[in-house]
């Protein structure tokens, strides 16, 4: 179940020691049960249940990275320049992929991209990338108003999952008044109203 060694070099207990020394007690037992959670979806609705699980605890290496170091990733790389225009949220996800291949060694581009695409979602998403944006949104940690609603979406389709999930968040950021990156209103526009 959590044998990783088809797309890792390290073990998952030196997996587990990288992530603990990156992030807080709290984080560190968020990605430990977005790993859990990941693969209980990825039985469930028939997917890889090794690269949802590998990918559900690395989601978060990058969470507690200074915004400093991500805007030089994203210069040095050559990333697109209007993710300069973003903060943490989305590059955790986004750059923080660059992060988990050349710091951790896993290459695999499904695993990668199910990493990129886990908070802002995509106008198009495997299943593994619906797994994780929805395993991250209903860990059993997650305790807000919606959540049990976010639960039964989830259990009824991965796509009811997304697409219940892009509705909240979108709700909440405006409830908020923040920025909204213009990615995000795409995954919603495609997923609301089933086109981009
Ligand atoms: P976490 O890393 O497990 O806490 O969860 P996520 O990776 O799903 O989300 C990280 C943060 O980014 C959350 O606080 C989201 O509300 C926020 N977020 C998602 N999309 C956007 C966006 O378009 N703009 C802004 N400002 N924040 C966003
Ligand atoms: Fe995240
Ligand atoms: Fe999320
Ligand atoms: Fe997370």
């Amino acid at each position: 179940n959590q044998d990783y060694s088809a797309f890792v070099a390290l073990s998952r207990d030196e997996l587990l020691a990288r992530l603990e020394a990156q992030l807080s007690a709290g984080r560190f037992a968020h990605v430990q049960r977005v790993e859990q959670t990941a693969i209980r979806l990825a039985q469930q609705y028939g997917a890889d249940v090794q690269r949802a699980g590998l990918a559900g605890l690395v989601h978060d290496y990058a969470k507690q990275r200074s915004d400093a170091e991500f805007k030089q990733i994203i210069r040095q790389q050559q990333f697109d320049p209007e993710l300069l225009t973003a903060n943490n949220g989305i590059w955790h996800g986004v750059v923080g992929a660059y992060l988990i291949e050349h710091e951790l060694g896993i290459h695999d581009q499904q695993v990668l991209n199910a990493v990129r695409r886990h908070t802002i979602g995509a106008v198009e998403m495997t299943a593994l990338d619906k797994i994780i944006f929805v395993a991250d949104f209903i860990e059993p940690g997650r305790d807000f108003p919606n959540v049990e609603q976010a639960r039964a979406a989830a259990n009824e389709s991965l796509d009811a999952g997304v697409r219940f999930e892009i509705i909240n968040t979108l709700k909440f950021l405006i409830a908020k008044q923040v920025n909204i990156y213009p990615k995000t209103i795409d995954t919603y526009n495609a997923w609301v109203a089933g086109r981009a």
